[in-house]
């Protein structure tokens, strides 16, 4: 693992594939290595405790809360990790370009950042920020859930309530995971 400097290692898919499991594992391992690593979470993430990134196993990392990339690039200037992770990276504020020129200027500058985020809505249509993201990884692992219907790995994220808007946080009450198959028959 010493060799990972200025990485980009994206973890991607629907809920419940395991992507903040993936993110958190690859936090702990670079820590067994001794680097320097720091996890930060959008504050829109309001499911868990604050300060927390927990997975959907119940198992948690400590991460610092911010609303958008301009904090986290404050956060690093004091405290100048050589890995940065950001869970749910499809809910940090700050436009697009911001965004990506921000990670971009850490990978230049030898800093690893790893990124778990949902690569579509309920709808299937891309989050935006992780669409830009996806190409410029080094690494990019694509999860998969186990289809509620079926059994074969899931696709998507299926709201099972009538909301509309794009941004619900739930768990299993609200979403379950389906593969495209199954996805176009409940949307029928
Ligand atoms: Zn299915």
């Amino acid at each position: 693992m010493h060799q990972y400097k200025g990485k980009l290692i994206i973890h991607t898919g629907s809920m419940f594939s395991g992507k903040t499991s993936s993110l958190e594992k690859d936090v702990k391992r670079f820590n067994i290595a001794g680097y320097k690593t720091v996890a930060f979470k959008p504050s829109v993430d309001t499911r868990y405790p604050k300060s927390e990134i927990r997975t959907h196993d119940n198992t948690t990392l400590n991460a610092v809360m911010v609303n958008n990339i301009i904090e986290i690039c404050e956060y690093c200037k004091g405290y100048n990790p050589d890995v940065i992770a950001i869970d749910e990276v499809q809910f940090l504020g700050g436009n697009i370009q911001d965004i990506v020129g921000a990670i971009n200027k850490f990978l230049e500058k030898g800093i690893t950042v790893v990124l778990a985020g949902l690569d579509m809505d309920f709808t299937g249509q891309a989050f935006e920020i992780v669409k830009e993201l996806m190409p410029i990884a080094d690494y990019l692992y694509k999860h998969h859930a186990v289809c509620a219907k079926c059994g074969t790995d899931a696709w998507i994220s299926h709201r099972k309530t009538k909301a509309q808007e794009r941004i619900v946080i739930g768990a299993t009450d609200e979403y379950e995971p389906l593969c495209r198959k199954c996805f176009l028959e409940e949307i029928k």
